[in-house]
């Protein structure tokens, strides 16, 4: 057999053929007018997407890259903290500022349950000397997306920043900096930004930067004053990432003229394909606020999780995502993030469900492609 691949997966995501081919060309200097240009067309450009007037800075590094610079860039050693704990991602910024040697008050909910702003702000009134609330827009793990919003308002009362993991959300459902009152938003390259893994993205309102002014925590990679200050010459302190920074024009250019309303929309549309697709065919989401990043679904009962995965990766080549930590075997995870289409989700929901039929399960065979064809055929443009 000719093993074609398809990558349905959560993160990295397939590329825009336009900035595909970036890659293939000969490097750049990148201390160039011509690097410089493209470079300020990128941190101008990512304004956009974040909703913000404030500086966007660029790093070379993995979307967690930039989660670790928003910690040690904004705090002191033993600072209390909340963070929101909804699954591996939320997790992680626990992990992150205990590394930090923070003083971490972590609200650790069940997968897919829902966390309100009236809800944060009680911990808020517990901890009134947490200086920093570390969030996340849409956790990839369970496939929720949680109301930024409502956190930034329960937030701005108090003296606390909201800093946010968008790495998974951002541009592919709403979370406008500026507008709600995020304080720090990270974002990543790899996701619905839709170029390869390596770039991160970070910018910080005023409430965030006088921060920086007081943390003494150490730091030097990713010290944002230096980034702050190359910005100004338009450029990074240390070598950027010239080609993906090159591909990210790209997809900027690309992102800009669809619009990011209209790209909200089609995520929309393709999760709620995925949705109708699942629940056709008898199976359950995990979230109870599912997003439309990535769709969680639960394995049903006398399935094998982890050979069901299997299955459609190796034998059908589809690149699902399987369930994380304690949900390993017991979840999949059908993406429909960055430059996917309504065919990328028919692949996956056919691949499921052949490999749901070699293990037993009973459902009628086509009807999750049916459901997912019949959202498709209403709402594609
Ligand atoms: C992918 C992802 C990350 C991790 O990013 P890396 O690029 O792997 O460092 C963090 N948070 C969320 C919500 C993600 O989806």
């Amino acid at each position: 057999m000719i093993k074609k691949t398809y990558l349905v997966s959560p993160g990295p995501v397939p590329i825009p053929e336009d900035a595909l081919v970036e890659a293939a060309r000969p490097i750049i200097h990148h201390r160039t007018d011509i690097f410089s240009g493209i470079f300020m067309e990128v941190a101008e450009g990512m304004k956009y997407v974040f909703g913000t007037k404030r500086d966007v800075f660029i790093l070379a590094s993995s979307g967690t890259g930039a989660m670790e610079a928003a910690v040690a860039n904004l705090l002191s050693p033993g600072d209390e903290v909340i963070t929101i704990n909804g699954g591996k991602f939320g997790e992680r910024w626990g992990e992150i500022a205990r590394a930090w040697g923070l003083n971490v008050h972590e609200i650790v909910l069940e997968w897919g349950q829902p966390f309100t702003g009236e809800q944060l702000a009680e911990e808020l009134k517990k901890y009134p000397k947490a200086k920093a609330v570390f969030a996340t827009l849409s956790e990839t793990s369970s496939g929720s997306v949680y109301d930024i919003k409502s956190f930034a308002q329960a937030t701005a009362k108090t003296d606390a920043v909201l800093v946010v993991d968008a790495i998974s959300g951002l541009g592919a459902t709403p979370c406008p900096m500026d507008e709600w009152g995020v304080d720090v938003l990270v974002a990543g390259s790899q996701k619905a930004l839709m170029i390869p893994p390596g770039l991160a993205y970070i910018a910080l309102s005023e409430k965030a930067w006088k921060l920086t002014e007081t943390s003494t925590l150490p730091k030097y990679y990713f010290d944002l004053k230096a980034y702050k200050k190359s910005l100004g010459k338009k450029t990074t302190p240390y070598t950027p990432a010239i080609t993906l920074i090159i591909q990210q024009k790209k997809t900027l250019e690309f992102i800009k003229k669809i619009g990011l309303e209209t790209l909200f929309e089609h995520h929309r549309i393709l999760a709620d394909a995925t949705r109708s697709g699942v629940k056709a065919i008898g199976l359950e989401l995990l979230s109870k606020i599912p997003g439309n990043i990535a769709t969680a679904v639960k394995v049903p009962e006398g399935v094998d999780g982890a050979a069901l995965v299997k299955t459609v990766q190796k034998k059908y080549g589809v690149y699902i995502a399987g369930g994380q930590s304690h949900y390993k075997g017991k979840l999949f995870r059908i993406a429909h993030l960055g430059y996917m289409g309504a065919f990328d989700i028919i692949t996956a929901l056919s691949a499921v469900e052949m490999a749901l039929d070699e293990q037993g399960y009973k459902f009628e065979m086509g009807a999750s492609v049916k459901a997912a064809m019949e959202v498709f055929r209403r709402e594609w443009k």
